[in-house]
């Protein structure tokens, strides 16, 4: 794997910031999209744009077996059984709402319970919060170790038979961290609880395995991994999809409408009501092309080593604050930090400045972040296009940051 090659791919690197090269270290939030991406896009609206699943027209045929050839596309990604497996969403948030609303409201109940750490994102502990509030059932957090790591003894003994749901982020947005969910899931399923797994920032950097993970649901979204935005995937077991109920009605979903009562589809056209996000699908299937002729173990490599040099490099400036595993420490592509004194929307600025584009913020994890004793963090993180001299130019960005803040260090 040759980044400096598959730049070649991306024409946002032709972009100037601030009269600096583009030195774009915020895959996390959002990757950026290569033109065989944006090619497919492109040809879609040019020469198959149509809705998918009515017409009979050639269009419509068209359009409808790029849509379902994406799916399939998507389910040998992850390994999934079936194509049948993959719902489109708009992203890992609907997915996991998606959960929370067909699934979990439906079946959950007072004394039943919920198993989470406070590390996740907002997307995959607010839907949980109000299945509890709805159903009575209440939400056991995990313990978290200093580095943001978790015990699987800690999870050994907070799941019970009461536990209805055990769910974890494969890897943490903001730490970076690589969560044992396969050894989770089997203790989950040893007291009869269902796995779900956000694999938000997983599943765009690492090989996925859903049977060999043996999660029950996965979510993850288009737009983190060279896909489009409003584009995402929720993976379900067949048996669990067939008890799950969908969450949109109307068109496109059902069997038989009646006045009074209605019939619904199989999966996963019942959780596909309305219009589906066609062009979106098609562009997520051309980004899982672009991924799987890199290989996904070869960008895992990659991504890990750069976050690696760059917590080496950050550990080394004085005044500078890194959270999460250690650096040698097996870890996601991110690296989160602070500076100190300063807040890091001011160091996020300055970095701007130098065409160095990182995220600042609480990163939708408001209670991890109070566990850190901080408001909020910058974070670096890295894909397939970055390379060590982004990593470099990071660097010197900072020491140019500390210079300029330096007063506030003090
Ligand atoms: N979960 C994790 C771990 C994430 O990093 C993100 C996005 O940053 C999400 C969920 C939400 O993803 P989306 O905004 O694409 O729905």
């Amino acid at each position: 794997m040759n980044p400096i090659e598959l730049r070649k791919d991306f024409p946002i690197f032709e972009e100037k910031i601030n009269g600096h090269p583009l030195v774009y270290l915020d895959s996390a939030a959002t990757s950026q999209k290569p033109r065989q991406v944006l090619d497919v896009l492109k040809r879609y609206y040019e020469h198959e744009n149509s809705n998918v699943h009515r017409g009979v027209h050639t269009l419509g045929t068209r359009a409808t077996e790029s849509y379902e050839q994406a799916r399939e596309k998507v389910a040998t990604f992850i390994h999934a059984p079936s194509a049948n497996q993959v719902v489109f969403t708009r992203g890992t948030t609907e997915s996991l709402n998606m959960i929370a609303y067909g699934y979990a409201r439906t079946r959950f109940q007072a004394g039943d319970e919920i198993v989470l750490p406070p590390s996740e994102h907002h997307s995959n502990l607010i839907p949980w919060q109000q299945v509890a509030r709805a159903t009575g059932a209440s939400i056991k957090y995990l313990p978290l170790q200093p580095d943001g790591t978790i015990r699987l003894e800690d999870v050994e003994a907070t799941v019970t038979e009461k536990t209805k749901l055990v769910t974890i982020a494969h890897v943490s947005n903001v730490l970076g961290t690589i969560n044992p969910v396969k050894e989770i899931a089997e203790i989950a399923h040893r007291h009869g609880a269902i796995m779900v797994v956000d694999g938000a920032q997983s599943v765009p950097h690492m090989p996925i395995d859903v049977v060999e993970l043996d999660c029950d649901f996965l979510a993850f979204s288009g737009h983190k991994m060279c896909g489009p935005t409003g584009i995402g995937v929720l993976y379900g077991k067949k048996e669990l999809f067939e008890q799950m109920e969908p969450t949109y009605f109307g068109g496109e979903m059902i069997d038989v409408v009646e006045l009074y009562e209605s019939t619904w589809k199989e999966a996963p056209w019942k959780f596909e009501g309305g219009t589906p996000i066609i062009a979106g699908a098609i562009g997520l299937g051309a980004a899982v092309d672009y991924l799987s002729a890199i290989g996904l173990d070869a960008v895992a490599e990659h991504d890990a080593k750069l976050a690696n040099l760059a917590m080496e490099r950050l550990q080394a400036i004085d005044g500078i604050d890194v959270y999460g595993p250690q650096a040698g420490v097996h870890r996601g592509g991110l690296v989160t930090f602070n500076l100190r004194g300063v807040h890091p929307h001011d160091v996020a600025t300055v970095l701007d400045t130098q065409g160095v584009a990182v995220r600042a913020g609480h990163h939708c994890a408001q209670p991890l972040m109070r566990i850190l004793g901080v408001g909020s963090t910058a974070r670096a993180s890295f894909y397939l296009y970055n390379t060590e001299d982004d990593v470099e130019h990071l660097v010197e960005a900072l020491q140019q940051a500390k210079e300029f803040f330096g007063h506030a260090i003090g």
